[in-house]
C-alpha cells in the first residue's frame, strides 16, 4: 500500500484519540508538532504513475484526518485529483463523517470512506452522517476497540463493505476484551459483512483474563493462536491471516480494502 499524505497535523476529537500515533511522531519529529498544515509537496504528486502505478491502494493521510474542518479550502482540489487517477483505490479513515457530509456529500467509486468509532457513544454519533453520504465504499474502523460495539442497526442497511477492528497498541494502551472482537465477528457474519481483527493491542484480556505478551511479534501469535482455534468459520480474516493462509507481510491490506457491500 502507498500512502498520500498532502497535510499532516489534527486535534483531537473523541476518547479514541487519547495516544494517537500521529500527534506522538508529530511532536517528536516536526518543528511545528501537531498543528494542521499542509506538506511541501505538491499536491499533484498523486497523478504521477511512476510514484503511484495503477491498481495500487492510497492511504491518505496517515498523519492527520482529511476531513478536519482546517482542510476545507484545500478539499476540493484534493478530491479533484482523486477522480483523476481512476485508476487507484484511496482509503480515507475519518472521525469525522459529518464534515465530510457538510464538504463532500457525494464520493468517487475509487475512494473507500472509513469512519472511526472507538465506542458505542460515537458510533451512535456518526452513523447518522456516514448513511446519509452519497458512496459505494463505506467501511468502519473500530480501532483502538474501548468498549463492546453494536453496530447491528448500520450492518442491516447493507451499505458498508467491511469492519476492521482492534486493540490500542502501545505502552499506555487501554484494554480490549476479546469478547468484545467476538461479538462484533457474530454480526458481521449474521449481516453478511467482512470483518477483520487487525490487531489485539497491548493490553489484551481473553476469557480466562490478561493475555501475557512481551512484545507485538507475541500479539501477533496470538491472533493466529484465535484464528485456528475459536473463529473457524471464515468470513473472518485478520490481517496477516486469511483463512487458513498465512501472508508474509501482516502490514498488506490490500486485500482488506474496497469490498462492496454484498
Ligand atoms: S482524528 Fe485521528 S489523527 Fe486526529 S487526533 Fe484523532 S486519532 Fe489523531
Amino acid at each position: 500500500m502507498k500512502t498520500w499524505n498532502p497535510a499532516r497535523g489534527c486535534t483531537k476529537k473523541s476518547a479514541g484519540c487519547l495516544h494517537c500515533y500521529a500527534e506522538q511522531f508529530a511532536n517528536r519529529f516536526w518543528k511545528d508538532g501537531f498543528t494542521p498544515q499542509l506538506n511541501s509537496a505538491p499536491f499533484t504528486t498523486i497523478l504521477s504513475k511512476k510514484k503511484y502505478p495503477a491498481g495500487v491502494a492510497v492511504f491518505v493521510m496517515s498523519g492527520a484526518d482529511f476531513w478536519h474542518t482546517a482542510f476545507d479550502q484545500y478539499r476540493q482540489e484534493w478530491m479533484s485529483l482523486i477522480r483523476q487517477r481512476p485508476d487507484l483505490r484511496f482509503m480515507i479513515p475519518t472521525k469525522r463523517p459529518e464534515n465530510a457530509l457538510a464538504t463532500t456529500p457525494e464520493l468517487p467509486d475509487n475512494l473507500e470512506i472509513n469512519v472511526t468509532m472507538e465506542n458505542q457513544a460515537m458510533a451512535n454519533e456518526r452513523i447518522p452522517y456516514l448513511l446519509k453520504i452519497k458512496a459505494k465504499r463505506k467501511a468502519i474502523i473500530v480501532e483502538p476497540m474501548l468498549e463492546a460495539v453494536d453496530l447491528s442497526a448500520i450492518l442491516s442497511t447493507g451499505q458498508i463493505g467491511s469492519i476492521t477492528a482492534g486493540g490500542e497498541s502501545g505502552f499506555s494502551s487501554r484494554p480490549c476484551h476479546l469478547e468484545w472482537i467476538e461479538a462484533l465477528y457474530e454480526q458481521c457474519v449474521k449481516y453478511n459483512v467482512n470483518y477483520t481483527c487487525k490487531q489485539c493491542g497491548g493490553n489484551f484480556y481473553d476469557h480466562q483474563g490478561r493475555v501475557k505478551a512481551k512484545n507485538h511479534g507475541d500479539m501477533w501469535n496470538v491472533i493466529r493462536h484465535y484464528d485456528k482455534t475459536l473463529f473457524v468459520a471464515t468470513e473472518l480474516s485478520f490481517i496477516g491471516v486469511t483463512g487458513d493462509k498465512i501472508r508474509e507481510n501482516p502490514d498488506d491490506r490490500q486485500d482488506t480494502l474496497f469490498r462492496e457491500a454484498k
